[in-house]
């Protein structure tokens, strides 16, 4: 029989008639001769409140300086809730359903609470559950790791979930359902001209999501890239194909630039007057490393005397306070003179595996921003996509201008 996951997003389980729909549209599937797993998120908007709840304990009101296991134990409980819905849900119209929180299965993570990574899945007993005509609905987001805690796996991270069960339980098909009908060229919430894309590779889509395009987890991209997880995002209100991520070699024409990310979860650090010796960037790096801080965009600049440097980076807006705790820590060792941060800032990417082959497309982004007046504070390039930093008040112009610019509203392919 074939298998697959139906992956429900927040918007998709965000109250018991969705959960009801969710339900049937399960039995669809299971009725036309398919193994069904289920994958759940948290009613949409839950999760926030339950990190809500967690800041409003922590000193500083923030729940990243939470102790991250207990930030766990609380926030996993949005799926634990819908999954056992979901499971009610299918047995009322008369299937065989059972939950499945992330110990149960288990699960393995490892121990980086709050953003934890997937170790293990043991698929045996789904596949046991699946063979006797049971559909498991299993609780996304959530996992366990050392002395049998609960681990969570980042913001999004039922993405993820879905992925790597489909992977354990070796399923045909992963869909994504969510409250759009597929990967569009950007965010349709900013431009609406936006075009639905059939097809996006693994590599593409993997830039567009850890850039900012939220429809899926960055991670959740890496996982179905290296397994070979075929993933589809659909709509779950609309029934109509969604959008297949897949192989180079399964799309025809590969446009130029294929998307445009934005992200505003940045904020950007400058360290002024820093001794321009070796060593320096390592003992900048390395504490922040160690707290598991990710630092993404660097640039470094040597003054005119060549004694000092200036450092900008920038890193996850949440890591903000904690950062500059650790820099202030060691700010005297390195004789750091000055620190600066902002948050009001955001990045935008342009994507596109075309790129490897044309140039024009980052002097065009450029060229673009500055007609406009749009300042780029830092710009990082890879094989396949431009990133600049802007402020954040131009986050939606900038997108929409870029947008225009590559035509990405026409369907043609920008490679004759
Ligand atoms: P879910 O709760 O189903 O996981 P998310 O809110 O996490 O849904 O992700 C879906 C949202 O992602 C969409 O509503 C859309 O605003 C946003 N999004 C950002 N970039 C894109 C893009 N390129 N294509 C489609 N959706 C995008
Ligand atoms: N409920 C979790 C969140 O809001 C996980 C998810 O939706 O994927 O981040
Ligand atoms: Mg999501």
């Amino acid at each position: 029989m074939p298998r697959i996951v139906m992956k429900f997003g927040g918007t998709s389980v965000a109250d018991l008639n969705k959960i009801k729909a969710v339900a049937k549209r399960v039995a669809r599937e299971h009725h036309a001769g398919y193994e069904v797993a289920v994958v759940v998120s948290a009613m949409s908007g839950v999760t926030n409140q339950l990190v809500g709840y967690v800041d409003g304990v922590t000193q500083g009101g923030n729940a990243n300086l939470a102790d991250q296991r207990e930030y766990d134990s609380v926030v996993a409980s949005g799926e634990q809730v819908t999954s056992g819905l979901t499971a009610l849900a299918l047995q009322e119209i008369g299937l065989k359903s059972r939950s499945w929180q992330g110990w149960q299965i288990p699960i393995i993570t490892d121990n980086a609470h709050g953003r934890a990574r997937i170790l293990d899945i043991d698929g045996a007993r789904l596949i046991a559950a699946l063979e006797q005509g049971e559909i498991p609905v299993i609780a996304g987001f959530q996992g366990v790791a050392e002395a049998r805690r609960q681990s969570t796996l980042g913001r999004g991270g039922s993405d993820t979930s879905a992925v790597a069960i489909a992977h354990a339980i070796k399923a045909d098909r992963c869909d994504i359902f969510t409250d759009v009908d597929g990967v569009y060229t950007t965010d349709p919430r900013i431009e609406p001209k936006a075009r639905k894309l059939d097809r996006i590779t693994y590599e593409e889509m993997l830039e567009m999501a850890s850039l900012g395009a939220k429809v899926l987890q960055t991670r959740s991209v890496e996982l179905a890239m290296k397994h070979k997880v075929r993933v589809q995002v659909l709509s779950s209100f609309e029934d109509k194909p969604g959008t297949l991520i897949v192989n180079d070699e399964e799309i025809m024409e590969q446009a130029l630039v294929s998307g445009i990310a934005y992200s505003r979860n940045e904020a950007k650090i400058t360290l002024f007057a820093v001794p321009d010796r070796p060593g320096v960037a390592a003992g900048i790096f390395g504490p922040l490393a160690e707290a598991a801080i990710n630092v993404d965009m660097i640039v470094q600049n040597s003054s005119v005397d060549g004694k000092t440097t200036d450092m900008t980076f920038t890193i996850d807006r949440k890591d903000l306070p904690k950062s500059l705790d650790i820099l202030e820590k060691s700010r005297a060792a390195l004789g750091v003179k000055q620190i600066f941060h902002a948050a009001n800032v955001s990045k935008i990417s342009v994507v596109g595996v075309g790129m490897r082959s044309h140039a024009g497309v980052a002097q065009k982004m450029f060229q673009t921003l500055a007609d406009k007046g749009i300042n780029i504070q830092v710009i990082t390039t890879s094989e396949i996509k431009v990133s600049v930093l802007i402020a954040e008040e131009f986050t939606e112009l900038a997108v929409r201008i870029l947008h225009d610019a590559y035509e990405l509203d026409k369907v043609t392919s920008q490679l004759e």
